[in-house]
This record gives C-alpha cells, sequence and structure tokens, in this order.
C-alpha cells in the first residue's frame, strides 16, 4: 500500500477519566466535520488516536503496550498516522516520539483539538505540540456520549497542586468556560435528544466565569436548558458550598449524588497530601448535604500507605468510612507517580501494610455498600435505560438517579428512557428491580 494514500478513516482509544471520554468525544466531532469517517474497528482505521491517562504509572505502560500492537498495523499500511494525545503525551511530549518513533502526533491536553490541522499539515502546527492556551476549546461543538447522554466539560486544568497528583502539570492552569457556551452546548444535546448531562470539571466547585459561580451555573442549566437530568463531577470539599447543596434541593433536575474525595481522615496526612482542608471540615459539608438532601448517594476517593501514614492515622480514614457511610468508594494504595511533589517523599510504608490496610478498607466499605443498598429496597428509583444486562440477555440495564446500577427484566425498552423501578434485591454493587407504574 503507498505511503502517499490518503487519511480517510480514523479510530479514538480512550483511557482514564470522564474528562478524557468528553475530549475524545469533541475530538471525534471535528474530524467528522473535516470529512473523516470513524470506524469501529482499529484495524481498518488510518488514524489511529490513543487519548492517554497518566495518573498512574500502570495506566502509561498500558499505552507502550497498544503501541507495539498498533505498529503492526502500521507495517502493513505505511500510510497510517498514529497519535497520542492527552495526559501522557502531555507529560512527555518530543520523549515519546524518541522512545516510540513510529508515534506522528503528540498532542498535550490543550492541544489534542488541534489534530485535524496538524494531519493536514496547515501552518502553524507541527506534529509535537504541548504549550498550554485553551484559545480553542470553546470553538468546538459539544458532542453526544451517546443518543441520550453527553458530557460538557465546563472547566479545563486545576490550581490545587495535591502532592500525589499529575494532573495540574499535564493539564495546566484552571479555566472556566462561559457560562454562556455552556447553557448553549446542553441545549444542543437536548435538542438532539440528550436527556442526562453531566458537567464536568477537575475542580467544578470553584468554576467562576465572570459573575457567575458552580451554583449559580448549575441553577441556568437546570432551568434554561430542558434537560431532565443534571449531574456534576468532581467536587472537592474545599470549595463545595452549602449554596450548591441549597441548588441541589431545590431543583429535582440535579441529580441527587455527590462524588467528594476524601483521600484520608487524618489531617496531618491530609496536609502532606496538600489537600487544604481538615477532617472536620469535610465531615461538617457532610453532616450538611445529609441534613439537606433528604435522599443523596456519596461516593469518596480514598489512598492508603501515603507515605509517613501511620497506623493510627490509617485508622481514623476507617473511622470517617464508618461514620459518613459512603454509598461506594474509589479506593487505592499510594504508589509512586513520577513528576509528583510526593514522588520525592520517601515511600516508606511498607508495601505489605499497604496491602493489608487496602484490604482492610475494601472489606469495610463492601459491607457498608450492601447496607446501604438494602436501604434502597422497596423505594421507587426513576432510572435511565441503558442497555441489555451484560451478564443476562432477558434482563436490562439503567442507572438510578442516585447514579446506582439497576438490572430489571424488560425488552426493547429503548435505551434512554427513564423508567420507574422498584428495588426489590440488592447486593454490594447493584440493585435488582422490577418497572412500577409511576405514582
Ligand atoms: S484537585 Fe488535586 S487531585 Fe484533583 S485534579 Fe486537582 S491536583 Fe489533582
Amino acid at each position: 500500500m503507498s505511503k502517499n494514500k490518503k487519511v480517510e478513516t480514523f479510530h479514538i482509544s480512550t483511557y482514564g477519566c470522564q474528562m478524557n471520554i468528553a475530549d475524545s468525544s469533541t475530538l471525534a466531532s471535528s474530524l467528522i466535520t473535516r470529512g473523516y469517517r470513524r470506524v469501529k474497528d482499529e484495524k481498518d482505521a488510518d488514524l489511529i488516536v490513543l487519548n492517554t491517562c497518566s495518573v498512574r504509572e500502570k495506566a502509561e505502560n498500558r499505552i507502550y503496550g497498544r503501541l507495539g500492537e498498533i505498529f503492526k498495523y502500521k507495517r502493513e499500511k505505511p500510510h497510517m498516522k498514529i497519535a497520542v494525545v492527552g495526559c501522557m503525551a502531555q507529560r512527555l511530549g518530543d520523549e515519546l516520539i524518541k522512545k516510540v518513533p513510529h508515534v506522528d502526533f503528540v498532542l498535550g491536553t490543550d492541544r489534542l483539538f488541534e489534530l485535524p490541522d496538524a494531519l493536514e499539515g496547515i501552518e502553524g502546527t507541527s506534529s509535537v505540540m504541548t504549550a498550554f492556551g485553551h484559545e480553542n476549546i470553546d470553538m468546538i461543538a459539544p458532542v453526544k456520549d451517546s443518543d441520550y447522554s453527553g458530557f460538557v466539560t465546563i472547566s479545563r486544568g486545576c490550581d490545587n497542586y495535591c502532592t500525589y497528583c499529575i494532573v495540574p502539570y499535564v493539564r495546566g492552569k484552571e479555566v472556566s468556560h462561559s457560562a454562556d457556551y455552556i447553557v448553549d452546548a446542553v441545549k444542543k444535546m437536548v435538542d438532539e435528544g440528550v436527556v442526562e448531562a453531566t458537567l464536568l470539571g477537575q475542580n467544578v466547585n470553584s468554576y467562576k466565569y465572570e459573575d457567575t459561580d458552580f451554583p449559580k451555573l448549575l441553577t441556568r442549566v437546570a432551568k434554561e436548558t430542558g434537560i431532565k437530568r443534571l449531574r456534576f463531577m468532581t467536587s472537592h470539599p474545599k470549595d463545595l458550598s452549602k449554596r450548591l447543596v441549597d441548588v441541589m434541593a431545590d431543583d429535582p433536575t440535579i441529580m441527587p449524588h455527590i462524588h467528594l474525595p476524601v483521600q484520608a481522615g487524618n489531617n496531618r496526612v491530609l496536609e502532606k497530601m496538600g489537600r487544604i482542608y481538615t477532617i472536620e471540615h469535610y465531615m461538617k459539608i457532610i453532616e450538611y448535604i445529609k441534613k439537606t438532601l433528604p435522599y443523596v448517594i456519596l461516593t469518596t476517593d480514598i489512598i492508603v500507605g501515603y507515605p509517613t501514614e501511620t497506623e493510627s492515622e490509617y485508622e481514623e480514614t476507617l473511622k470517617v468510612v464508618s461514620e459518613v457511610r459512603y454509598d461506594s468508594a474509589f479506593m487505592f494504595r499510594y504508589s509512586v507517580r513520577p513528576g509528583t511533589v510526593a514522588a520525592k517523599f520517601d515511600d516508606d510504608v511498607p508495601e505489605a501494610d499497604k496491602i493489608r490496610r487496602l484490604q482492610k478498607l475494601i472489606k469495610l466499605q463492601q459491607g457498608i455498600s450492601y447496607e446501604q443498598n438494602q436501604q434502597e429496597l422497596n423505594q421507587i428509583r426513576f432510572s435511565l435505560v441503558e442497555g441489555y444486562s451484560k451478564r443476562d440477555k432477558n434482563k436490562m440495564r439503567a442507572r438510578t438517579d442516585g447514579n446506582k446500577t439497576v438490572i430489571f427484566e424488560a425488552h426493547g425498552l429503548k435505551n434512554g428512557t427513564i423508567v420507574p423501578i422498584r428495588i426489590k434485591a440488592a447486593d454490594a454493587f447493584t440493585l435488582h428491580g422490577e418497572v412500577v407504574e409511576p405514582n
């Protein structure tokens, strides 16, 4: 096959967080607008894009593995182009092409939307671009994640510099998009049939554009766009305000789910993590949320075995988990991430202790998740149909207002339909129910 054959088709694989999913959708939309055709199988693509994550070393190693596999296609199709975009591209820049010379484009988190220009050799572009700028971001039409749900990125970057986190170095300083742009983006999605939108940012609570803060933005989106279900993520405990909770209580369009990463239960460890809040402050917010929202699902992120964390400090994390009673949690044991402040700390908690601490935490949380799910029994939860159950083709899958997965017997319901489901059974991970007539 000729090296000069034109690139006509593309495939994007996305790794990491929902911000990356949103970015991939936007990138796909800009490639389609320029006449490129999306294909389902990467073997059929002339352009393969890997939108990457840098949060853990494992995530980057996986990309190197994928690049090795993709190289096989390139040998058969010399005209094929490979682009690595997103966080890993941002972190490594030139170094990535030096390590893997068959990669054609390395575009960082603020430059990935310039891929169509770079592909066509438009003046001012090059094969490696990692400078921060955010200039083009509002110019690109937002796109749907599926026929019925979509993500809208409301801010990019982060100013918090938690000591374990690479994000501020790969996504740059926080920049908020205009409220009008966000409202318009959601309206367009609604016109195309979207019923559920998620507003995304590394720290949505510090959103600020002119005189609009996050509670004001959420109110505008809920009231002005016609969206049926509205979610947001992720929240930072230092910025989540009572006003936000009040706005959630006032508007049933905003789904009753708050993901509020606690990370640790001890103040010294929180300070070492650079989290800028105390556990007392965190618990006060939780108290206000529970008092104000009659039904709310709380989820969190936790790291155990942070450098210098003692056994008794770790026990304080368990205490917080028992007190808050999260519905679910993402739980990790600390591992060194090159490029972060914490990489300079002495990683002094023995691996065996980290594993033991994590296992004990997971066991505790699973028991609580089970008990929390038992509270759902006999309740009717309005749930968004998302397709058939992966395990049982006689059942369908939906997401409750609180963001829990519910499996129920049904056939042929259209994805994106919102149905009332009575919860009949529950384990620690999933609810099971049946569709009922609305009251
Ligand atoms: S708030 Fe902290 S953990 Fe979250 S993206 Fe910013 S630096 Fe990373």
